[in-house]
């Protein structure tokens, strides 16, 4: 059973589960083997998803979501998120499950779906005119990463350039960048969404390349926020890190051990953090892989972080799927 929390205000971490429906389509077979949700799989009451086969597992979550639960419905509860970034938080979103639960569906969706990262993108081009109104004018940087077996990749150049995570020293304060990594300016939300095509098909293109790559990679997209007002001096500056998290499954074939590894590790490593963070630990292991070391800066502190949990309904995922949730309410 998903149980639904009641919404609180205790730290800066929510997790949000979400159910996809069935589909019944190949993808679905070759996923999921044709084994059709039955009622018995999971059970979804308000703020709560429990398995009710024979082992019985209740969790709870900030919020649950039903398979019927809309795109627009989800943005909802994550927009506010968005004007968090524009009044100068790190803002990370995160969506985490195995491979097929629909961790892209909820990021980018489609056509006619359209996922977080494009409604993102719309909800803060309209926010910008809006506050250009009051006085205040924005502008905006993008950014494209993927990080695969702990190396990092720009998603908007082919240059194999040498891309990583480090330190600079800036007015007193230890800044985190990423050196060779192309940051585009942005002035439309056309151009962004152009941008977000062209990160896409390179990521595709690269998974062509490496075996499930894809699958095996995370991804994130990063908007970066500076905003000034005409009459006063200060500078918001905010930062939105949207990461389409690498599927949790263990890999089936265990040929590539070093590769197993890194991923499984960057995800215990987020764990980690998360725990770390929520436990208010006075140390934050950031610094143990590619993934937390780069966002960093986006979680803790000041800043502002939600994960998506996402579960197949299908009865042979349960293993995997208890095994999210379990992965999740750790960090809830
Ligand atoms: P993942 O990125 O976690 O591997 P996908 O997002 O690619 O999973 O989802 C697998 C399939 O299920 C895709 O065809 C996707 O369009 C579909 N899907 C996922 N979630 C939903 C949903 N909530 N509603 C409709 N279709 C969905
Ligand atoms: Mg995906």
């Amino acid at each position: 059973v998903l149980h639904n929390m009641v919404l609180d205000l205790r730290g800066n971490i929510r997790v949000f589960a979400r159910v996809r429906p069935p589909l019944q389509t190949e993808e679905d077979k070759m996923l999921c083997g044709w084994s059709f949700p039955d009622e018995a799989t999971l059970e979804i009451l308000s703020n709560e998803i429990s398995g009710s086969k024979k082992l019985k597992h209740d969790f709870s979550f900030d919020q649950v979501f039903d398979p019927n639960t809309a795109q627009d419905e989800i943005f909802e509860m994550v927009s506010p998120l968005i004007q968090s970034a524009m009044d100068g938080y790190n803002v990370c979103i995160f969506a985490y499950g195995q491979t097929g639960s629909g961790k892209t569906f909820t990021m980018d969706g489609h056509e006619g779906k359209l996922g977080i990262i494009p409604r993102t993108v719309k909800l803060l081009f309209d926010s910008i005119k809006t506050a250009d109104i009051l006085g205040w004018k924005y502008t905006i940087k993008a950014s494209f990463l993927e990080i695969y077996n702990e190396v990092l990749y720009d998603l908007l150049s082919n240059e194999n350039k040498d891309v990583e995570i480090r330190m600079a020293n800036a007015r007193n304060k230890t800044e985190i960048y990423v050196s060779n990594l192309t940051e585009v300016e942005v002035k439309t939300a056309a151009r962004l969404h152009e941008l977000m095509i062209i990160a896409r098909s390179n990521r595709a293109t690269a998974a062509t390349a490496g075996n499930e790559r894809s699958s095996r990679s995370h991804a994130v997209t990063r908007i970066e926020l500076t905003g000034q007002h005409s009459s006063k001096p200060e500078t918001l500056v905010g930062m939105i890190n949207l990461v389409d998290l690498a599927g949790s499954e263990s890999p089936k074939t265990s040929t590539r051990m070093d590769e197993t590894k890194n991923i499984n590790r960057s995800l215990s490593e987020l764990s980690n953090v998360i725990l770390a963070l929520v436990q208010r630990n006075e140390h934050v292991p950031y610094r143990n892989s590619k993934l937390t070391h780069l966002l960093m800066p986006s979680l803790g502190g000041n800043s502002k972080t939600l994960m998506f949990v996402n579960v197949s309904p299908f009865q042979d995922c349960f293993t995997e799927t208890v095994k999210s949730l379990r992965f999740a309410a750790t960090v809830n």
